[in-house]
């Protein structure tokens, strides 16, 4: 090995760390509306995998006010302890009131890796963090391992627009940060005959805001309400064949008929048709329906990446040699105008029978 690779560059403000100080996987609960959400439950899951490796255990840590009997949520999902702060401060997130009390948490019990869901507010919390405790972050993680020997956290995510994995590992610093995509990992069962500890911690002051505060929060109106991308069993996503908003109307129409929602491309979000949160691939949700219906998408391995774990793939598409029917375990090539609206026929009939 040349001498590049074996020295480890640190920089000289930072303070040498201790590694052997650190023990233990946390993870960031993120609750909204005293509700967790699921890229957190399926981070414990995998902190449980990685914590094997390891012989470490798994901390959930949670913020809020009046959090209630949710704190004992993610003992059911995996993790040993809880470490909550019930707080009038934190009854509404603020990034670097959050921050800030999670820092004072690490540097009281020093664990050696902290994950974050790559949510709005993991993506925006974790960099927070990383930066008050001189660390390195990954964001946007799709794979997690741990090396047994020196206990770093091998953070995989895509790079250069998703044509190579990147490989990413934080040797000298301690905690390891990184925020991981939601759903690229399952939501562990749910075991509410698990056991574990509950910490409670205080905060005496809350930490300040230099004179910056949350005046209100008003959640964003939306038209039609059909379920999240990522929480549909049956996703029907509008490429940019689709030419159109009322191309996106047609396979919201069948979305419908099947139980299931509306997701797009990014091309078809771009030209704004359908609203960024329904955008599915890279740069958009991971997505593991029991049926995904790709209607005039062409198969970029970007979007390939977000909806490539669903159980069945049908594609419909021009183009016989579009790179989706690489992936689809039932195509069909024609004009999509034609064929959804005879799938949406048929759907009605088979009702009204
Ligand atoms: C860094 C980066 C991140 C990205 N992130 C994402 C991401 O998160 N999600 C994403 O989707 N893309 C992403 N992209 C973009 C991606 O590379 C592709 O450009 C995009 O997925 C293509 O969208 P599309 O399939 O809708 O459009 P196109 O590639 O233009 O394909 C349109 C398809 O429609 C078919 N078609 C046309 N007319 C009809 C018809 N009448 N009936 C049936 N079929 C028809 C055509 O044959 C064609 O295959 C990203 C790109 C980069 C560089």
């Amino acid at each position: 090995m040349s001498t590049a690779q074996t020295q480890q560059k640190i920089c000289s403000e930072w303070n040498p760390v201790n590694k052997n100080e650190h023990k233990g996987i946390w993870v960031y609960v993120e609750l909204i509306n005293g509700v967790i959400k699921d890229g957190s439950l399926q981070l414990i899951g995998k902190a449980r995998e990685l914590a094997g490796k390891i012989s470490t255990d798994v901390t959930a840590i949670m913020l809020g006010h009046n959090i209630g009997d949710v704190v004992k949520e993610p003992i059911y999902y995996g993790a040993d302890k809880v470490i909550y702060i019930d707080h009038p401060a934190l009854e509404k997130y603020v990034p670097h009131i959050y921050s800030n009390v999670i820092v004072q948490l690490a540097t009281k019990y020093k664990p050696e890796i902290i994950l974050f869901a790559a949510t709005k507010r993991g993506r925006e919390l974790a960099p927070y963090v990383a930066n008050s405790l001189k660390t390195g972050i990954t964001a946007d993680c799709t794979e997690l391992d741990v090396d047994p020997k020196t206990r770093d956290l091998d953070q995989v995510r895509p790079t250069y627009g998703g044509s190579i994995l990147a490989h990413i590992r934080t040797p000298s610093r301690r905690p390891q940060l990184a925020s991981v995509r939601p759903n690229v990992f399952p939501t562990p069962p749910r075991d509410p005959n698990r056991n574990g500890e509950i910490i409670v911690e205080t905060i005496d002051t809350p930490p300040g805001i230099n004179g910056h505060g949350l005046i209100n929060v008003r959640p964003v109106v939306k038209g039609e309400e059909l379920p999240p991308v990522e929480k549909s069993d049956v996703v029907v996503v509008a490429g940019r064949g689709v030419g159109s908003t009322d191309g996106v109307k047609l396979l919201t129409e069948l979305a419908k008929l099947l139980g299931g929602t509306i997701g797009g491309t990014k091309k078809a979000v771009d030209a704004g048709w359908l609203d960024l949160d329904r955008q599915v691939g890279q740069t958009g949700k991971t997505i593991r329906p029991a049926l995904y219906i790709g209607v005039g998408v062409s198969g970029a391995i970007q979007h390939v990446f977000g909806m490539k774990e669903s159980k069945v793939i049908v594609a419909i598409n021009s183009d016989p040699n579009a790179p989706i029917f690489e992936y689809a375990d039932y195509g069909v090539v024609g004009d999509y105008r034609e064929i959804v609206k005879e799938l949406i026929e048929l759907l009605k009939n088979s009702r009204s029978k």
